[in-house]
């Protein structure tokens, strides 16, 4: 007979929540549980939620009703950027024991109780009083992992509320990072994605000195152990031209950025508070394509935000379009309580704003296939990873194409060199 008590995660939104997920899920093994799957009966069940989502309160009522069918006595524990910020309404809904907001995410453990709580807990705090920096790194493949380098953030931009569900921006410290990678290392990961809510703004203080970003930069190319590093996606204002030489000579950071854009139209970016104007987003990649000819570009855009016009729209299309990007992740602007955005006059019908939408994702397709056919008959060195679908295996180039190949045991986990052709691609 199996003693020990089962916990299940189910993680909602990016990649650092399910960072996040990895090192709560430790803290759990830690104290006797035992991970089981979501899809089965478990003894608690933790829902690491978002703030970002589309349907957050749906997304967390489906996980919550799947989980009570499961097991109708389970412990479910509901967690993350949407309970910190809508911690009483959440309470409210039918099955969930406890809330947990943001300062006790990595410790609301202790509180659990294997049985049902008569009324749902709340360990909420005011985002103002976060400051401790916890450490995260995934940990479910041992091909690639993310690695949490920040966390919060202090911009202020009028439809995010990330900043009310994170708090002020921290960082760990460099000689901590260097450990974890460490231990990354012996776990045979070969390849680091640097995760954070706002990364290019990673800095503290040691001694009076300010460190930076760059700093980390070159402490990891130093480093032993990794094969390849990849910076998640970095502000634009942020991507500075020292960053851009660097990645350029490093044998180690892959010729890869991800820069959210937001809005090619200088008029939205002001009503959306973005630190930047379409000019510099422009010539932060020119510079990527001058000194690194086949970087993979990719970058996030918001469709339909408060007073976007039409004339907007056919800016930001045209302007992404010239650019000639790798790559977009589009999102639907759907209005968020608490945020500055709510008071700006413009509303976009929803019709137009999914219209929008679909416009921009043929236009990343199209963008992504040119890329693929530009990288044509070149030698690409792709990371192979351990999951064989109908015999065949995927893994991804330095500059980010999906690639697949014919299922082979020695290769995965391995850098392997190809000669590519766009049909061994899938869109990345
Ligand atoms: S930079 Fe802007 S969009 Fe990104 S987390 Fe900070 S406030 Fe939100």
């Amino acid at each position: 007979m199996n003693c020990h008590p089962t916990v299940a995660f189910h993680t909602l939104g990016c990649k650092l929540n399910y960072t996040e997920t990895g090192a709560i899920a430790k803290e759990f093994e830690k104290a006797g549980y035992n991970k089981v799957s979501f899809d089965g009966s478990a003894d608690v069940y933790v829902i690491n939620t978002c703030s970002v989502t589309e349907n957050a309160d749906k997304e967390c009522k489906t996980m919550i009703n799947r989980a009570m069918k499961k097991n109708p006595d389970a412990f479910i524990a509901v967690i993350g950027c949407y309970a910190q910020l809508k911690p009483e309404k959440i309470a409210g809904f039918d099955g969930v024991d406890m809330v947990v907001g943001a300062s006790s995410k990595f410790s609301f453990i202790q509180e659990i109780k294997l049985k049902k709580n008569d009324k749902a807990v709340i360990m909420s705090c005011d985002i103002e009083s976060v400051e401790k920096f916890i450490a995260a790194h995934s940990d479910e493949t041992r091909t690639r992992a993310f690695l949490k380098i920040q966390d919060g953030c202090d911009y202020n931009c009028s439809y995010c509320t990330i900043p009310l569900a994170r708090g002020k921006s921290r960082s760990n410290s460099i000689s901590n990072i260097l450990k974890e990678i460490d231990e990354l290392a012996l776990r045979g990961v070969k390849e680091v994605v640097l995760t954070g809510v706002n990364i290019g703004d990673f800095y503290y203080y040691e001694n009076e000195k300010k460190i930076s970003f760059t700093d980390l930069l070159h402490e990891l190319e130093k480093s032993d152990g990794i094969e390849r590093f990849r910076i998640s996606s970095i502000e634009p204002n942020l991507v500075s031209d020292e960053i851009i030489r660097f990645v350029a000579q490093s044998k180690k950071f892959m010729p890869h950025f991800h820069i959210p854009l937001q809005s090619g139209s200088d008029r939205i970016l002001n009503r959306m508070r973005r630190r930047y104007r379409s000019g510099l987003y422009a010539s932060k990649v020119e510079k990527i394509k001058s000194l690194i000819p086949y970087a993979a570009i990719g970058g996030d855009v918001i469709t339909g935000f408060a007073g976007e016009t039409e004339e907007d729209f056919q800016q930001t299309y045209n302007f992404i379009e010239k650019l000639g990007m790798s790559y977009l992740h589009v999102f639907t602007y759907s209005e968020r309580d608490h945020t500055h955005a709510l008071l700006l006059d413009g509303v976009v019908p929803y019709r137009v704003r999914k219209e929008r939408t679909a416009k921009l994702r043929a236009l990343s397709e199209k963008l992504n296939r040119q890329f693929r056919e530009k990288n044509q008959g070149r030698k690409l060195k792709v990371l192979f990873e351990n999951s064989n679908h109908n015999g065949l295996m995927e893994g991804y180039s330095e500059n980010y194409i999906r690639i697949s190949a014919p299922y082979d045991e020695n290769k995965v986990n391995s850098i392997i060199e190809i000669e590519y052709e766009p049909e061994m691609a899938e869109l990345s």
